[in-house]
């Protein structure tokens, strides 16, 4: 396979599916990027030239810095062709919520550095959101994602993205011996940890080594397709025999009860993979539905026709609701926004304290998913689940 340097990203592809990074990397098919990617795209952006704003500013931001994001936000969202207004409002936010939280006594070492660099003969390229100065001898590198939900601590301990920034950072920015590295899910305003040792930094070398070999002499018939619970997201679904093939499968599925844990497993990610794809090709297809219907064209045929229907949602405003409902009966039809009191909080930090005290917690029902035994731990890292369609 022609490849012109290894980065996190080409890595997890050919892990994921050797097919997939056959048609990115050798056939040099772009890519195309769906709302969630586009949404990952623009949200970067806006944080990246705010950052760059802010350092020259050397200030707290005021309602110019945010106009100046939001904008950056938008501009890059429309040239990326972003089509959900839902998503417009989500990135608004997101960038506004961001902005709620900056610290301009940070000191920022860089920001979107992209990096090439050989290691042992390796070409190894990506791009870091932003490198901050903790003290003397620690940096902080940071990664942004827009994801809904959060890795663990656990789960980024073989991320291969972070080991990647862990050897660049320990060659582009020797004088700090200490490197934290982050993942900031600005849409959650939450941070996750982790650190690599400098054993886990000589093991990953072996492993960029050993991964640089194997997909260089990737053949195109070696460059199978192997389902994944990426699938529904792949740009080249439409190029692969193998995702024709799974959708138009019959499920066979025997009772649950009778399938050994092993069984078991194995129809829960063929199951996830093939829910992803049909999720992803309802998405596309709902997409082009409400196009046509917006060019004004139906869509009917053996004897179906495609109508759509639209369910409202009222609001009220607090303030007018107050006026007409007596206060007596007012507190128990109100519903406090947790988003809008955390910002609120950030200008009255002293009841900060109270209020975690009032605050009640509440668990959604358990998500489960699979991953790598401990077991499996010498074996070839298996890239973790990360929001592939958020940057
Ligand atoms: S759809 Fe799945 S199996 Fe097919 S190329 Fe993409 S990742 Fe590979």
């Amino acid at each position: 396979m022609q490849i012109k340097g290894l980065s996190a990203t080409g890595i997890k592809d050919f892990l994921q599916c050797k097919l997939k990074a056959f048609f990115r990397y050798d056939r040099d098919i772009p890519s195309i990027k769906n709302d969630n990617m586009k949404i990952g795209t623009a949200v970067h952006e806006a944080l990246e030239k705010f950052t760059i704003r802010m350092q020259e500013k050397k200030s707290f931001p005021d309602d110019t810095d945010y106009e100046y994001a939001i904008n950056v936000f938008m501009d890059t969202a429309t040239d990326q062709g972003l089509e959900s207004m839902e998503f417009y409002e989500d990135g608004r936010i997101m960038v506004s919520e961001f902005i709620d939280r900056y610290n301009p006594a940070e000191e920022v070492v860089s920001v979107e550095g992209f990096f090439e660099i050989e290691i042992d003969g390796i070409p190894l390229r990506g791009a870091i959101d932003k490198v901050v100065k903790i003290n003397d001898d620690t940096i902080a590198i940071i990664d942004y994602k827009t994801a809904r939900n959060a890795l663990t601590t656990w789960e980024l301990k073989d991320d291969i993205q972070l080991s990647t920034y862990d050897l660049a950072a320990s060659i582009m920015w020797p004088e700090f011996k200490n490197r934290i590295l982050i993942l900031e899910y600005v849409r959650i305003n939450k941070q996750v940890e982790t650190y690599r040792t400098e054993e886990d930094r000589e093991k990953f070398k072996g492993f960029l080594s050993s991964m640089w070999e194997k997909m260089k002499n990737l053949t195109e018939e070696d460059a199978t397709a192997s389902y994944n619970k990426f699938c529904g997201w792949c740009d080249y679904s439409s190029y692969c025999p193998k995702y024709a093939s799974l959708v138009s499968d019959r499920l066979v599925l025997p009772s649950a009860s009778e399938l050994s844990d092993g069984e078991f497993l194995d129809q829960w990610e063929e199951l996830s993979a093939k829910k992803s794809m049909i999720d992803a090709r309802q998405r596309e297809m709902k997409m082009m539905a409400s196009q046509r219907f917006m060019n004004g064209d139906s869509i009917s045929g053996n004897g179906k026709e495609l109508y759509s229907t639209q369910a409202s949602r009222t609001n009220y405003d607090v303030s007018k609701v107050a006026r007409v409902i007596p206060q007596e009966d007012l507190f128990p039809l109100l519903a406090v926004n947790k988003g809008r009191i955390d910002r609120y909080v950030k200008d009255y930090p002293d009841l900060k304290i109270s209020l975690d005290r009032i605050a009640e917690v509440n668990y959604n029902a358990p998500v489960y998913r699979t991953r790598a035994t401990r077991e499996d731990e010498d074996a070839e890292p298996v890239p973790t689940q990360q929001d592939e369609n958020a940057a």
